[in-house]
C-alpha cells in the first residue's frame, strides 16, 4: 500500500540518547544513529516502503525518567523545539507528538498547549509513568493531581499516546533471574496495560468522556483479555468508573500496529475495537520499516480496512491534511 501514515516512530536528541545508553550493545549503538536521523536514511526507507508520513515522537523513557522537575521541563521543550525544526524542513512528510514533563502536571499542560498551538503538533506521546524527585517513584496519571491536565488535553482535542517504558527495579521482582523478560519482549506491555487500565477504571473517562488515548503494540495485550476483565469485574467491587472497561476501550482508545506484525493479533484488534480505531505504526527504529510494511501490505484483511488502518484513520484522528 502506498501513502501509509505511520504513527509511532521515534527520534532522539543527544540528551535523551544518552539516557537510553543503558543498553550497551551493538544493537543499541546502531539504533542511536537512526534515532538522531530524520531526513536521510529514514526518508529513503519511507519512500522504499510506501510510507507517506510519519508522526515522530521522542524515544522512551525520554522525559519521564528525569528526576529533576526543572530539567524535565527544559528537556521536553528542547526536544519539542528540535522536532518542530526538523518537521519544518519536510512538513509534507513529517508531523510530531509532544514530549511532556509529567513531573509537573501544570507545566505538562502548558507545554502541550504550546506544542499544539505554536508548533502544530498532533497530540502528545508520553512514556508511561513518571519518576519525580527520586529514582524509586512511579507516578501514574489516574492520580488526582492530573485531573486539570486531562481537562486541558480534552479541551485541546488532541490524542494522548501512552507508550511503554522501563519498569523500576523495585517493581519487577517477579522478573528476578529472567532479565530477558523485562523490556519489550514482555514487561513493556505489562506496564503499559496496567497504566491504561488504571486510567479506564479510575473514573477519568467519566469526567472527560471525549479523551482519546492511543496505545501501541496492538493494544498491549488488553484486547485479548478484555472479555475476562469485564467478566470478573462484575464480581470484584471497588472500581470508581461507571462503565465497563470494554465501553471505555471502544469509545476512548485507539490501537496501533507498532512492533506487532501478527495478522491474527491484528484481526483480533479489529474485532475488538473496530477497524476505525486501529492505526498503522512501525515503531522505527526499534523495528524495521521493511518488516512492518511488507507484513501490513500483505496482511489478509479487507482492502477497505487496510486503507482505513494504513492511512485514513490517522488523517481523521490527527487532523492531517
Ligand atoms: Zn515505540
Amino acid at each position: 500500500m502506498q501513502g501509509k501514515i505511520a504513527v509511532e516512530e521515534h527520534f532522539a536528541i543527544p540528551a535523551t540518547t544518552g539516557r537510553s545508553a543503558r543498553y550497551q550493545s551493538p544493537y543499541w549503538s546502531a539504533l542511536q544513529a537512526k534515532l538522531l536521523d530524520i531526513h536521510d536514511q529514514r526518508l529513503v526507507e519511507m519512500d522504499r516502503n510506501g510510507i507517506a508520513t510519519e508522526i515522530i515522537s521522542l524515544n522512551s523513557n525520554g522525559v519521564q525518567s528525569i528526576l529533576d522537575v526543572a530539567s524535565a521541563v527544559d528537556t521536553a521543550r528542547i526536544a519539542n523545539d528540535a522536532l518542530a525544526e526538523a518537521i519544518a524542513k519536510r512538513p509534507d512528510r513529517f508531523a510530531g507528538f509532544a514530549a511532556l514533563p509529567m513531573q509537573d502536571p501544570q507545566a505538562a499542560a502548558t507545554e502541550l498547549g504550546r506544542c499544539v498551538r505554536d508548533l502544530k503538533f498532533k497530540g502528545a506521546l508520553v512514556n508511561s509513568f513518571t519518576q519525580v524527585g527520586t529514582d524509586d517513584t512511579a507516578v501514574y496519571y489516574d492520580l488526582p493531581q492530573y485531573r486539570a491536565f486531562w481537562a486541558e488535553v480534552e479541551r485541546l482535542g488532541v490524542p494522548f499516546y501512552l507508550h511503554p517504558r522501563d519498569q523500576l527495579p523495585s517493581r519487577r521482582r517477579a522478573y528476578d533471574g529472567h532479565p530477558w523478560l523485562i523490556g519489550s519482549p514482555w514487561g513493556f506491555a505489562e506496564e503499559t496495560a496496567i497504566h491504561a487500565l488504571r486510567l479506564m477504571g479510575s473514573g477519568l473517562l467519566d469526567d472527560y468522556p471525549k479523551l482519546q488515548i492511543v496505545i501501541g503494540h496492538l493494544g498491549e495485550r488488553i484486547p485479548y483479555d478484555l472479555w475476562r476483565l469485564d467478566h470478573r469485574l462484575t464480581k470484584v467491587p471497588g472500581r470508581p468508573a461507571k462503565k465497563t472497561m470494554g465501553e471505555y476501550f471502544r469509545r476512548n482508545f485507539h490501537i496501533t500496529t507498532s512492533g506487532h506484525f501478527c495478522t491474527q493479533s491484528l484481526i483480533h484488534a479489529i474485532l475488538t475495537v473496530g477497524a476505525d480505531r486501529v492505526l498503522f505504526a512501525v515503531d522505527y527504529p526499534f523495528e524495521d520499516h521493511a518488516h512492518g510494511c511488507s507484513w501490513f501490505d500483505a496482511a489478509e484483511i479487507a482492502e477497505s480496512d487496510r486503507i482505513k488502518i494504513g492511512r485514513d484513520n490517522a488523517k481523521v484522528l490527527f487532523s492531517l491534511g
